[in-house]
């Protein structure tokens, strides 16, 4: 069973923790990490010999063309993370069009290959947002991995599938949908296997997690990481200690579990895995 393993490419400071703090004009005044800390991942994938998805964040993509160049020559697929990294909920519909269209053809100049997936910023696919996956679809996308089957203050759908599956808009559109991993404990649905929650577990019930989630019900996971998840010397940026822990619980252990991860489960990127399920039809080179 070959689990997904995906990474949202972004700065330390575009996490949503900074939204209140930090403008998008002040983004070109901060320090970048991107680049280095996306190459301690790619680094840490070369050794293991796992290949996985990077969704780019169009506006790291613009900036930095050579690094996404890089990350697909390794074998990585490319998907998109949006452009200007807003939930979706504060955009309109015509703006979200042109911030996914604007990221995903930058990112298709820069590889020369077609972008078949996206994942929202901040998991901003919710109830109030499905005319998104519309916009994806008509976009070109084939498939989408924003939509978190849990009860949280900022994002998810409750009752979502917990597994991938096809979803068709009103528009006859259809994309597949690949869920954030969660574990049902109790009769309640448990985020497992990414961000905050691979760093505040510890990494034994993540690994019981991944097992019961590929043994039992013989699904596969889909685990997602950011590149700052990994850096420890990131700058503070000025938010309560709530926040900071939030963001940077555990930062420090992020590179070791990772590897023992990849070491005990087989991963491949998200549009391999959907193909193995046979959910999604790939090999359509732009
Ligand atoms: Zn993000």
């Amino acid at each position: 069973m070959k689990n997904a393993l995906t990474f949202d490419v972004e700065e330390y400071f575009h996490a949503e923790a900074f939204a209140r703090v930090l403008r998008p004009e002040d983004w070109p005044t901060l320090e970048s990490r991107v680049v280095a800390t996306t190459g301690r991942i790619l680094d840490i994938l070369d050794r293991e010999r796992v290949r996985a998805t990077f969704f780019v964040l169009g506006w790291v993509g613009e900036r930095y063309p050579a690094m996404v160049r890089e990350i697909a020559s390794l074998g990585h697929e490319i998907g998109c993370h949006g452009y200007g990294h807003r939930m979706i909920q504060h955009l309109t519909r015509p703006e979200f069009e042109r911030d996914v269209t604007r990221a995903k053809s930058t990112l298709e100049d820069v590889t020369g290959h077609a972008v078949l997936g996206y994942r929202a910023p901040t998991f901003s696919i919710m109830r109030e947002t499905l005319w998104s996956l519309e916009v994806l679809c008509e976009a070109g996308f084939r498939y989408d991995s924003s939509i978190f089957p849990i009860v949280h203050d900022r994002y998810g759908i409750p009752d979502a599938p917990r597994f991938p599956h096809r979803l068709k808009g009103p528009n006859g559109c259809e994309i597949v949908e690949f869920p954030m991993t969660t574990v049902t404990l109790l009769g309640r649905r448990v985020p497992v296997a990414g961000g905050g929650y691979f760093r505040l577990m510890p990494y034994s019930l993540t690994h019981r997690a991944l097992r019961r989630i590929n043994r039992r019900e013989r699904q596969p996971a889909m685990v997602y990481l950011h590149p700052w998840e990994l850096d420890p010397d990131q700058p503070r940026l000025p938010v309560g200690p709530m926040t900071r822990f939030r963001h940077l619980v555990n930062v420090g252990k992020t590179e070791g579990r990772l590897v023992r991860l990849l070491g005990d489960f087989a991963f491949a990127p998200a549009a391999e895995v959907l193909a193995r399920t046979g959910l999604l039809a790939v090999g359509n080179p732009k």
